[in-house]
């Protein structure tokens, strides 16, 4: 490389000076100096009773996390240690309480599947969260469906390629508004279910998860630093299905209030 090169690259920080706080810097930790070539949106989640808004760090899916779904997944239901996908923030599809929103059927697949979900929202995080503190992080709760284009991912899984394509495109983190632990408590307990058309298809007990949220937390905390926006869609028990255009899907926890979901053409 040219020294003029070199040079303008060091101002410009587009080169690495082999430090720790260089190496935030370039990780956009301590981003600063220069103009934002453009804005992104924030995404981010209504609270129900609150003028407030949750804003979107990552989103963690835990997979396989009731037994009876692992088994119709083709795999064996053990206390493995749990694994984890991500969904991109700019996946989330917030729909309103007493509404019926529409959701776009996406692109490629012939199969597409309804997982309803229990999703934390954390307030707080950190590394090496201990589990009798993991709920302390947890700020709120709500209904999720985690969207999967299942003939792609069944296809990725043969041919032993990641998910992307079945679980990480637009509109894929469909959620209601979050209801926060201050009003209604920790969600351990309760029924978790999703009707098609008025006719009950997944329906199960809370506390049939492998691994409970507040273990979730602690897991995922030994893998990645949590924070503040993260959020952890906890599993889907048994009977995922298909959905097509002009469906609509009503998805109740106990506690939180229902969501309904219209499958509409792109
Ligand atoms: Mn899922």
């Amino acid at each position: 490389m040219r020294e003029m090169d070199r040079r303008t690259l060091v101002a410009a920080g587009a080169i690495g000076l082999g430090s720790m706080a260089a190496m935030r810097a370039a990780n956009g930790a301590e981003a600063k100096g220069g103009d934002m070539l453009f804005t992104l949106p924030q995404p981010t989640v209504p609270i129900v009773g609150s003028t407030k808004v949750f804003p979107v760090r990552r989103i963690y899916c835990i997979g396989r996390n009731y037994a009876a779904h692992a088994r119709e997944m083709g795999s064996d239901p053990n206390r493995e240690p749990p694994f984890y996908f991500q969904k991109p923030t700019d996946a989330v599809q917030v729909i309103a309480v007493g509404t019926t929103g529409n959701h776009p059927y996406p692109t490629l697949t012939k199969n597409y599947h309804h997982e309803v979900e229990l999703v934390a929202f954390l307030k707080s995080g950190g590394k090496d969260i201990p589990v009798e503190k993991a709920l302390d992080h947890v700020m709120g709760y709500a209904v999720g469906l985690d969207m999967t284009r299942r003939d792609l991912q069944n296809d990725m899984k043969a041919q032993q390629k990641p998910w992307e394509i079945g679980k990480a495109f637009d509109y894929s983190a469909v959620m209601g508004p979050i209801h926060p632990v201050e009003k209604i408590g920790h969600i351990t307990k309760g029924r978790i279910s999703v009707a098609v058309n008025g006719k009950v298809i997944q329906d199960a007990g809370l506390d049939q998860m492998i691994w409970s949220v507040a273990e979730q937390i602690a897991q995922l905390s030994k893998a990645f630093e949590l924070k503040a926006g993260d959020i952890i869609y906890s599993g889907t028990p048994e009977n995922v299905g298909p959905v097509v255009v002009g469906d609509t899907m009503l998805c109740k926890i106990d506690d939180l209030a229902d969501m309904s979901v219209k499958v509409v053409k792109a």
